[in-house]
């Protein structure tokens, strides 16, 4: 397997026994993107030479016997983490000029194992979006086939680990943002636990559901990067002071006595006949192993889709009233007033996608609605993870697909924004009711395209998730498979 194909945890040993050096492997995947990147387009940034200069600096790591997980490591960033010194759009004309003075706290724990950064990657707009065709930068395309969608918000961060431009990525996800580009691009995405990663430095969507997560070639991998990322932070008030354990310890365990939920709603009509088929086989793969099947129900899903696009708005349409012309990013130089100034700042830096959330928002916050649309979307969000609750009574981790369907053309369904928001209904109620989950791949469409197998667990369970995907990602026998990009 070439260089630009392999696992962290291969690389760490290629590294450790000075098989390879870090400035040979970045170089190495340099090549990868100059081969690669004209057709992919995942890239808002690139930070070539910042990225030789870190490799550099984790030899010299190496070389004193002080490497860690990620030393020396070339990872790919979500375009919506603050980075310092490089600028960091969000994927929005509106923040095109900005360079944040500081780092997120992901950003710079990565930065303590000595990984290396080779830029930042493309994203829906502000992260709303299914298809990642909202970034007026790029749009990444699929490196299973380029004439088809990468998923989103994360798209450019899934399609740079599935092209071989980064060994591993971070994005986040707030309504399936990682788990569902993971799957169209056949990586391993993982959405935390809220509160189990920092978001301090993650410029906010929707603050209550928001959280950052690895895209990985494998499972393996995924826990290496939790590893890394999880842990209390004073500076973000939402993080939960709990231990970290080592998630990678999970991938020794079996699949006795685990059950497995198998919830009704997720298998509707709708499901792709392809993607039911490949999650199936992946529910026999695990059952065959040791593992129980039982039948839940999560019945107040169907309404997720509703609630999270009044709650997600909401926040949204609060956390971006600071995106005005005044404090940081873009600013109409030709208003005559301030009035005009706020007002020409935010119709001309935000897009079309942007605009419809702030304004379905601020009409579903504003006195005379509040009660009829955020409140009662609050009041669903409860029931929503009382039906959890209820299901892991019965069960230890919930089994699903990812998306209803394998990824589909670039364009097709730009005009029509609903069918985009109802493609959502499979990964948006795990981020209301704030729980983990992860995306392994698990088979291929007719058409080659990859599919992905969802695994929710209880709050802070992720070992669990780490312990069933990795039984999954060991019988489904396609961890190895790489796109040929054309
Ligand atoms: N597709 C969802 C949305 O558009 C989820 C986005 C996300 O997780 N960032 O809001």
């Amino acid at each position: 397997m070439e260089l630009f194909e392999q696992t962290i945890h291969q690389l760490r040993e290629l590294l450790d026994r000075g098989e390879i050096s870090a400035v040979e492997l970045t170089e190495n995947i340099l090549a990868r993107m100059d081969a690669v990147e004209g057709r992919i387009t995942a890239h808002i940034t690139e930070t070539r030479d910042e990225a030789l200069a870190q490799a550099a600096r984790a030899d010299k790591i190496i070389a004193a016997g002080d490497a860690s997980a990620l030393t020396g490591i070339p990872l790919a960033i979500k375009d919506v983490l603050c980075t310092r010194g490089v600028r960091t759009t969000c994927g929005s004309k509106i923040l095109e000029p900005f360079v944040p003075p500081y780092d997120a706290t992901v950003i710079s724990r990565i930065k303590a194992e000595g990984a290396v950064l080779l830029g930042k990657v493309s994203m829906d707009e502000f992260a709303m979006g299914y298809s990642n065709e909202t970034c007026p930068y790029c749009v990444p395309r699929n490196p299973w086939n380029t004439a088809h969608i990468c998923g989103g918000s994360s798209g450019g961060s899934a399609a740079a680990v599935a092209a071989g431009e980064a060994v591993a990525s971070l994005g986040s996800d707030t309504g399936g943002s990682v788990r569902q580009p993971a799957s169209h691009c056949g990586v391993v995405g993982l959405k935390p636990t809220y509160g189990r990663v920092s978001r301090f430095g993650l410029l906010a969507f929707a603050s209550s559901l928001d959280q950052v997560g690895p895209l990985t070639r494998d499972v393996r991998d995924s826990a290496l990067m939790l590893n890394v990322i999880a842990g209390y932070d004073p500076r973000d008030s939402t993080s939960i002071r709990q231990v970290v354990p080592d998630y990678t310890l999970a991938l020794r365990d079996g699949l006795q006595g685990l059950k497995l939920g198998i919830p009704s709603e997720y298998f509707a009509s709708g499901l792709a006949p392809e993607v039911e088929e490949a999650v199936n086989n992946g529910i026999k793969l695990l059952t065959e192993a040791g593992a129980e099947a039982v039948e839940v129900s999560l019945p107040h899903t169907e309404y997720g889709v509703a609630a999270y696009y009044i709650i997600a708005p909401a926040e949204a349409s609060s956390n971006l009233a600071r995106y005005d012309g005044v404090k940081y990013g873009y600013r109409d130089m030709d208003a005559e007033s301030l009035a005009e100034m706020y007002m020409n700042s935010r119709s001309q830096g935000f897009g079309p996608e942007v605009k419809r959330r702030i304004l379905i928002g601020t009409y579903a916050l504003s006195s005379g609605y509040y009660d009829a649309y955020y409140k009662k979307a609050s009041q669903v969000r409860t029931l929503i993870m009382d039906d959890y609750r209820q299901a892991f009574e019965k069960c230890d981790l919930l089994v699903s697909p990812v998306t209803p369907a394998p990824a589909w053309e670039l364009g097709a369904r730009m005009d029509d924004p609903l069918s985009m928001y109802l493609s959502d209904v499979l990964t948006i109620c795990t981020n209301l009711a704030g729980l983990p989950g992860i995306s392994v791949p698990c088979g291929f469409s007719s058409a080659g395209l990859p599919i992905g197998f969802q695994i929710q667990a209880p709050h802070f369970q992720e070992e669990r998730l780490f312990r069933a995907a990795y039984n999954l990602e060991q019988r489904a026998g396609i961890v190895e498979r790489r796109p040929e990009i054309a």
